[in-house]
């Protein structure tokens, strides 16, 4: 597996990653592949189930972390998500960079464990922005939506540790950035 050629992004939920990396991934389906994380959370309305994420029940979860099968694994806003060795090989092997969205607690054990990867954190104008854009999307409760928001603020103190830092106040301009930090 060739680490230099991981990509992790973070940034707070809500922020506009999933827009930005669809964009990426339309733009350059030759380059780049998306790791498809495990998640003990429940799938959203639009969300496909192997596509989005791999949705499985927290049992099967921690029976992953006990088989070693993770390349991090995190408990974020009360559920388990979690990047799998696997995944990130299939992409590797296939001669594409591999794209880790990844919360900050995941992308510093990536770190910490001395992999080669591009770091990137993509950052929201501000809470206040955080809040409409989490709200608008119309797929939180009032409740996790306070739990995401709380999470940002911790989040964004660890923007400093990424190698760059993207603010999506629009998204042409956000897209433009993040395509120059790669290429
Ligand atoms: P959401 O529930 O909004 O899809 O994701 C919540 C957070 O979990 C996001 O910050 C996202 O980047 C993060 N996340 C998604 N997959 C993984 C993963 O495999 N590992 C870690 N550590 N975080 C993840």
């Amino acid at each position: 597996m060739d680490n230099a050629k991981l990509i992790v992004i973070s940034g707070p939920s809500g922020v506009g990653k999933s827009t930005l990396l669809k964009q990426l991934f339309t733009s350059y389906p030759e380059k780049f592949g998306f790791s498809v994380s495990y998640t003990s959370r429940n799938p959203r309305n639009n969300e496909v189930d192997g596509v989005d994420y791999h949705f499985v029940t927290s049992d099967v979860f921690t029976g992953m972390i006990s088989q070693n099968l993770f390349v991090e694994w995190a408990l974020v806003h009360g559920n388990y998500y979690g990047t799998a060795k696997d995944e990130v090989s299939k992409v590797i092997d296939n001669g594409k960079y591999c794209v880790l969205d990844i919360d900050v607690q995941g992308a510093m054990l990536v770190k910490e464990s001395g992999v080669s990867a591009r770091y990137i954190f993509i950052a929201p104008e501000s809470i206040d922005v955080l809040f409409r854009r989490l709200s608008s999307r119309g797929t939180e409760t009032s409740e996790s939506i306070q739990k995401r928001l709380k999470n940002a603020e911790k989040e964004l103190t660890y923007k400093e540790k990424y190698d760059y830092i993207i603010i999506n106040d629009t998204l042409d301009v956000a897209y433009k950035k993040l395509v120059s930090c790669i290429f």
